[in-house]
């Protein structure tokens, strides 16, 4: 399995991605990884209504965000002359047959089998009727829609994430592949791909185990060794209902546009709802060596986004200067070394770093309580004016303590108040080197 893994990712570009399609992306990118088997990002756009260019790039950017390689990139709609020339091989060996009912008709025949308690599956009229009915047929303007004719036995499979799996396909419906105006349905076009690109996994969300018997007849079919499949469980909301596009779920668009940490969004999703503990996860990589497809849980996972900004404050406050000192800079900020360290406890994403650098080039608003005001003036007048650096901090307030006889809470507050006219922050002897002696004493003074 090492050498010729290949994965796919395949939504459809109607609409931005959400925390849900990134769980299934990242399955298959952390499996990819594992394995150093390729990624396929396929476009499903066959729904040319639907499908807009400005999800397909929103999806691009947010695997991009995500870190998350595409090692090739396809779309269905520029394939539908392979699609064309696989259907109509089917249609020659009787593998695909048309039907002519209209969805009124075949409603009536459902509820009639209701009735009689029976199952509702298609009762295969089409495919019983001779050319003359069909031409009669279409001779009265009606167009057919394809099915595809079952074999009607036991499909059996062994799910990566569900264990042994069997679809009896007698149980179903002949399904509908192509419709009354000539356009694909999902399934034959996704079999096809995955033949074709050698898709050797399948891992996308459970809501498509039922149709995993009827593909796997298909792919034998055409001839090729149906890939392994793997259906993870769905993330839903606190209140259990499922996540969807249409109802504007949590986007990773918002999300990697407010600065959230990518591998915040990749640790939630992928972790949430499996045996492992929810944990921030540095790395794809990591991710990768921790996580394996058997942990993932067979019920729905509740998704909390609030954890999120847990997650993300502790991913930024293990980050090294070298991984942030960019961004830093495309904030304007003029950071080092010790500026980050100092800070960086006191954020919970990046870009609140921003918040401690402007209160360092100030102008601050310098808060002095009137029982403090003799005090700060003592401090003032004690500033030390050589040796500016990270000592000063210790070495001044180890003089007012001297003079003054405050300690504790009593001695750093108002110190702390008046130079950064907050009464929390980062260490001191940072800040007080960073604001320099000319701007503390004047924020000393009021
Ligand atoms: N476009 C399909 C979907 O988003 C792909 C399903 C599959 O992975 O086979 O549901």
């Amino acid at each position: 399995m090492t050498q010729n893994t290949v994965v796919r990712f395949a939504p459809s570009p109607t609409g931005y991605l959400h925390i849900g399609n990134a769980r299934t992306a990242l399955f298959n990118a952390l499996f990819a990884l594992k394995h150093h088997g390729q990624f396929v990002l396929r476009l499903d756009d066959t729904d040319t209504v639907r499908s807009k260019e400005e999800f397909a790039e929103a999806i691009k950017q947010d695997l991009q965000w995500l870190g998350i390689g595409i090692d090739r990139l396809e779309k269905q709609s520029a394939r539908l002359e392979r699609y064309n020339e696989v259907a109509e091989k089917l249609k020659a060996e009787g593998r695909l047959y048309p039907c002519y009912e209209t969805a009124e008709e075949l409603d009536y025949k459902r509820k009639r089998q209701a009735a009689r308690g029976q199952p509702p599956i298609y009762d295969r009229t089409g495919l019983h009727q001779s050319q003359a009915e069909r031409e009669k047929l279409e001779s009265e303007g009606r167009k057919p829609h394809w099915r595809f004719k079952l074999d009607g036995k036991s499909v059996i499979w062994n799910d990566l994430c569900r264990g042994d799996q069997s679809v009896d396909t007698s149980s179903q419906s002949d399904p509908v592949l192509i419709r009354e105006d000539g356009s694909y349905l999902y399934t034959l076009p996704s079999i096809i791909d995955d033949i074709d690109f050698g898709v050797t996994h399948v891992i996308r969300g459970e809501d498509h185990v039922s149709n995993t018997g009827t593909q796997i007849e298909i792919f034998e079919t055409l001839g090729a060794k149906p890939p392994v499949f793997g259906h993870h469980n769905l993330l839903t909301t606190a209140d259990g209902e499922g996540l969807s596009k249409r109802k504007g779920a949590l986007s990773l668009k918002s999300l990697r546009e407010s600065g959230l940490e990518p591998m915040a969004a990749a640790s939630l999703a992928t972790l949430v709802g499996t045996s492992h503990a929810v944990q921030p996860v540095a790395s794809l990589k990591t991710l990768a060596e921790l996580f394996d497809l058997d942990s993932v849980s067979r019920a729905p996972a509740k998704f909390d986004p609030s954890e999120l900004n847990t997650l993300n404050a502790k991913l930024v406050h293990d980050m090294p200067f070298k991984d942030v000192a960019e961004r830093l800079s495309a904030f304007g900020i003029d950071a080092d070394e010790t500026f980050w360290d100092a800070i960086r406890g006191n954020i919970e994403k990046l870009s609140d770093a921003l918040m401690w650098w402007q209160i360092i080039q100030g102008p601050i608003e310098p808060v002095i309580d009137e029982d403090d005001k003799d005090y700060i003036m003592t401090a003032k007048d004690n500033l030390p004016s050589d040796h500016w650096n990270e000592e000063t901090w210790g070495i001044w307030t180890g003089i007012l303590k001297e003079k003054t006889g405050r300690k504790g809470k009593k001695l750093f507050m108002p110190l702390r108040k008046a130079l950064t006219g907050l009464s929390y922050g980062p260490e001191m002897p940072v800040i007080l080197k960073r604001i320099g002696r000319q701007e503390a004493l004047a924020r000393l003074s009021g």
